[in-house]
């Protein structure tokens, strides 16, 4: 679901578990969970799993390994824990909607599919908080947000606001940069963020574990058809960059903030100016210590007004683009947009950026404009909803593209 945070990347996943282990995470989860459906709720949550056991283990799970076993055949992949927790299983409603979904996928994404080999419940160990694709075992895990039990977390709807804007809440708990402070001084105080709505009711719509189970497989028909690494560039698939150095990502907002022709002006530490504010902007440095951003001006001293006006610009860029812009309803607006191309950092923590008009017309999801990697999950998840909007609101060339391969 929508705390996704999928194991894509290395880094990516080290950066989930590291994440789900911080306890003011879980803390943070559990109260956006009672603001939004009161304490005799949470109480009812607490203590569940995607396995069968219910509330206290007053469901009994009978058959359910027998079940699986017959899944694993019928599908190609094995469908269960794994060798190493033998005993974590399925409930049979979640059982259902695997076995609904793996059905209506083509068999080229399912059985013929190397790089999925497994769909696992989550065991005890499990740090992540929500359900993950992890590329190094091809396995996708089950989670259930806030441990809720898996009877409700298989009836959740994403056309209920309450319950879309309760999964919400618990993937942004974990998000770096998104604070009441922060936003004040930003100036988004009060704008409505969410993580899988932000397009229409329309679009975020039907059961949540169904979605989350086309997104996770989506991912790994993302590795086996190559998309992230030759084809995330292209216009119809989101025209995505992603910048491993921050450089030319600091030279862009510069030229936008009118001092490209000063990038070799020093600072304070004879540092060019071009290099200071890629270091500013550098997502691990602005999270380790914001200020080097935020008195980005104190290190030019000598600099005349035009030069420190035209600074405020990029150090208003900066902070808004690490405040998780992708969640808002705009992407950031004009304040994070270069030519026809926004900007920002992932929850990943990394810098990207894609085509403005894209996401304007055809973001099935405010996640699926987060990351090159979610884009092609929700855009999968999308082509293959029963219902029509969804796959009707993709970049017609994208739409082509998933009936050329046979989906
Ligand atoms: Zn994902």
């Amino acid at each position: 679901m929508h705390a996704r945070r999928e194991a894509e990347t290395d880094g990516a996943s080290a950066v989930a578990r590291a994440r789900a282990e911080r306890p003011e995470g879980r803390a943070a989860q559990v109260l956006a969970l009672q603001r939004t459906a009161g304490n005799a709720v949470v109480v009812q949550m607490l203590g569940g799993s995607t396995g069968g056991h219910g509330i206290g283990g007053l469901v009994a799970n009978t058959g359910a390994a027998q079940r699986e076993a017959a899944l694993s055949t019928k599908y190609g992949i094995r469908i269960g824990p794994p060798a190493d927790r033998p005993n974590d299983h399925f409930s049979h409603s979640m059982l259902n909607r695997i076995d609904g979904i793996l059905g209506s996928l083509p068999s080229q994404d399912v059985r013929d599919n190397p790089e999925l080999r497994a769909i696992q419940p989550a065991g005890a160990d499990t740090t992540s908080a929500a359900s993950l694709y992890d590329g190094e075992d091809r396995s996708i895990t089950m989670v259930s947000p806030f441990g809720m039990p898996s009877w409700l977390y298989t009836e959740l709807n994403r056309g209920v606001p309450w319950q879309r804007s309760l999964m919400d809440k618990g993937a942004m708990a974990d998000y770096d940069g998104i604070s009441e402070a922060e936003d004040k001084a930003l100036g988004i105080a009060g704008e409505k963020r969410q993580v899988m709505g932000g397009t229409s009711d329309v679009l975020a719509n039907g059961n949540l574990v169904k979605w989350t189970l086309r997104h996770e497989i989506g991912h790994s028909v993302d590795r086996q058809a190559g998309w992230a690494v030759g084809l995330k560039h292209e216009p119809r698939f989101g025209g995505w960059e992603a910048y491993d150095d921050t450089h030319p990502v600091a030279v862009a907002i510069l030229t936008e903030a009118g001092l490209g022709d000063q990038l070799d002006a020093e600072d304070r530490f004879h540092m060019t100016l071009g290099a200071s504010v890629a270091l500013a902007l550098n997502p691990a440095m602005a999270r380790g210590n914001p200020k080097r951003l935020t008195d980005l001006a104190d290190n030019f001293p000598d600099q005349d007004q035009q030069f420190k006006d035209r600074l405020a610009r990029v150090v208003q860029f900066g902070r808004l683009a690490l405040a998780q812009p992708w969640t808002l309803t705009d992407g950031g607006g004009n304040t994070l947009a270069i030519g026809d191309r926004t900007y920002h950092v992932d929850h990943y923590g990394q810098w990207v950026s894609y085509l403005r008009a894209e996401r304007e017309r055809h973001a099935v999801s405010n996640y699926q404009f987060s990351t090159p990697e979610e884009w092609f999950a929700e855009a999968y998840a999308a082509y293959h909803d029963p219902k029509p909007e969804p796959r009707a609101r993709l970049n017609p060339g994208a739409r082509e593209w998933f009936e050329a391969r046979g989906d």
